[in-house]
């Protein structure tokens, strides 16, 4: 049940206490596809989860704005800051735990949003009344089995905008998009990354050619991702969620 589309006594008649909260990012994915992808890809998939899932499911509102600052470059994309994205995901996981919403898992689309929201789930089931636990769509999947790699606007999220949404991905601009695309997240030397910002190592802000992917691809990766939160969220509904004792 999406909580903006229900009234508050659709609400109190559920009788469950697992929740989806998905998180996106509002940041530039190259000239061809649209600053909402993140957002749009974990709000599609927590929303194709529920409705398999064999029982109740709350879906909250998509976290559209997220941890992207590495993307200021390009204009349109914005950010938070991790402290304030910890402290807004924290609270709204308090406001759902208080209805007895209190399994959450965070439905995840946004690279640079894991580290936070790992470090702020794991405060959340040590000192709250809620246990969340994140979940990162593409790192739920294997890539070399669909013969792309992640990249960044790159194939993967090309073709599952091209399968949801395909009036928003600018196909006539995949040439412009595969020679401005960088060749990997970062500058590494030596093992570390000297680069801090996306514009320093993309041209056109994505990584990888939008053209290795499709629509059949995008479905593919929809269905695979929808099975493997599905099966994330019967773990978790039987999940024991009292701490261990004191060694
Ligand atoms: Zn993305």
């Amino acid at each position: 049940m999406h909580l903006a589309e229900a009234t508050w006594t659709d609400a109190d008649d559920l009788e469950t206490d697992l929740a989806l909260l998905p998180t996106g990012s509002t940041e530039q994915h190259g000239p061809h596809a649209p600053m909402g992808t993140d957002a749009l890809s974990a709000e599609t998939i927590a929303s194709e989860a529920a409705a398999r899932f064999d029982g109740e499911v709350v879906v909250a509102p998509t976290v559209a704005v997220g941890v992207s600052e590495e993307h200021r470059h390009f204009t349109g994309s914005l950010w938070v800051s991790e402290d304030t994205f910890r402290s807004y995901i924290r609270d709204t996981v308090a406001s759902l735990a208080s209805h007895g919403w209190e399994r959450v898992v965070v439905v995840n689309g946004h690279g640079g949003n894991t580290d936070a929201l790992r470090e702020v789930c794991g405060a959340i089931t040590r000192q709250d009344d809620a246990y969340a636990v994140p979940w990162t769509w593409f790192d739920a999947l294997d890539f070399e089995e669909y013969g792309v790699d992640l990249g960044h606007g790159g194939p993967a999220e090309t073709a599952f905008v091209q399968a949801v949404r395909s009036d928003l991905v600018r196909e006539e601009r995949f040439d412009e998009a595969a020679t401005g695309a960088g060749d990997a997240f970062g500058e590494f030397e030596q093992g570390s990354n000297l680069a801090y910002d996306f514009a320093e190592f993309s041209e056109t802000g994505n990584i990888g050619d939008p053209s290795d992917g499709d629509a059949q691809l995008g479905e593919q990766l929809l269905a695979d991702a929808t099975e493997s939160l599905v099966a994330l969220l019967e773990t978790v509904s039987e999940r024991d969620l009292t701490r261990p004792a004191h060694r």
